[in-house]
């Protein structure tokens, strides 16, 4: 592969060190080997990419999504919108429940037809890196089969993908009386089935779904299996999810709009990340996650779009930084940090999130001198080209 210079950098963020400007970034083999002020750039013996005086950022790693569904639950949207509650709506068969059962009866191709799309407008946003759950399935097949969907997602597009098992993200309905069954065959059947296909484990840990200790036994099943755990908590109420990430020595915490100061602390202490998807919070209409206070602990701090078709149906991160930055006031150097080597690092990858000589060539110019337009103009995509490994995506 030919060397690639991308020239003309108008504001390059690093996120090793201050933005530059008049910057050029070198990247051969698909590893950025230069990242710096144009008078100090090695001799030009490559392609060249002239941008123009236009910024630079490291592509963009949403480390939560739930996107390999089927079906559409616009309707419970708007009926949550006139008042019914996700309760009255989840009762009348609504909520997860809907989408496990389209999920179930979706074809394989179907499924992957469904999330390719979804990811391609993820890439063309400036994407690069993606985590991606189970949990609309709630039957081994369908579980499996979500995993491998994808799994093929990683293959077939131009975007790296880490898998996620969420076997325990609802009671199926056919286990509504016998939720201890559930969580056996979760235990027992499921989760072994399904580590190969994994790479963490996750459980909802929220009033009325999972409790703290059916969370630790399935973590602890999961661990044996060699799966890292990442956990849904602090969501709708304060329930314990993210002492309990704190205490297993999870990967991340993923929420957390109700966490206390005490979470806080626990997290900071053991190093787990807090990756936060305030799309969800403004989906629900209810306050966000403590993303300043997280970041002044020393938490590592992640933002994800939560992709799902019930409470945050969000296929970009741009929109996802606006809100991170108008209402739960991170700066924006905070932001897109969060939003590329905090995903990154949530994500266990110490390659990706920054620009510098060993990252991997994973970029993203924007149609914009600064990387503030991201958050100043939320309206529109203002990604001009993603890069994955060193390669326009268009030409992969
Ligand atoms: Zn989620």
């Amino acid at each position: 592969m030919s060397d690639l210079f991308l020239t003309g950098i108008g504001q390059l963020t690093t996120n090793t060190g201050a933005p530059l400007s008049d910057a050029v970034v070198v990247i051969e083999s698909g590893v950025v080997t230069f990242a710096g002020p144009s008078s100090d750039a090695p001799d030009q013996v490559g392609r060249r990419y002239d941008c123009e005086g236009r910024a630079v950022i490291p592509g963009f790693v949403d480390a939560h999504t739930h996107l390999v569904f089927a079906g559409d639950r616009s309707d419970e949207f708007a009926r949550r919108l006139a008042g019914e509650s996700y309760a009255d709506i989840a009762a009348a068969g609504g909520g997860i429940l809907a989408t496990v059962a389209s999920t179930r009866n979706a074809t394989d191709d179907e499924l992957f037809q469904l999330a390719a799309g979804r990811v391609w407008q993820m890439i063309q946003t400036g994407t690069t890196t993606l985590e991606i759950k189970s949990g609309y399935g709630l039957d081994r097949a369908t579980e499996l089969r979500q995993l491998e969907v994808a799994r093929r997602i990683g293959e077939k597009l131009p975007v790296t993908v880490k898998t996620t098992f969420l076997g325990a993200h609802s009671i199926p309905s056919e286990y509504r009386t016998d939720r201890q069954g559930y969580i056996d065959l979760l235990a027992e059947d499921m989760l072994p089935a399904a580590a190969p296909h994994a790479d963490y484990c996750d459980v909802f840990v929220e009033d009325g779904v999972f409790t703290v200790d059916e969370a630790r036994r399935i973590f602890e099943r999961g661990a044996e299996l060699g799966l890292g755990a990442r956990v849904h908590a602090e969501q709708l109420s304060h329930t314990g999810g993210a002492q309990l990430a704190a205490e297993i020595g999870a990967v991340s915490a993923d929420h957390l709009d109700h966490a206390t100061e005490d979470d806080i602390r626990a997290l900071a202490a053991s190093g787990v990340a807090a990756v936060l998807v305030p799309g969800a919070s403004y989906t629900l209409g209810s306050g966000h996650a403590p993303a300043p206070s997280l970041l002044e602990a020393g938490c590592i701090v992640a933002l994800a779009t939560d992709c799902n078709p019930g409470t945050s149906y969000f296929e970009s991160m741009a929109p996802i930084l606006s809100l991170a930055v108008v209402q739960m006031g991170l700066t924006v150097e905070q932001a897109i940090a969060a939003a590329t080597l905090g995903g990154a690092r949530s994500l266990g990858f110490s390659d990706r999130g920054y620009i510098a000589p060993g990252a991997v060539g994973d970029i993203v110019v924007l149609d914009a001198p600064s990387a503030a337009h991201l958050v100043y103009r939320p309206g529109v995509n203002l990604v001009r080209q993603t890069f994955k490994s060193g390669t326009e995506i268009d030409s992969i």
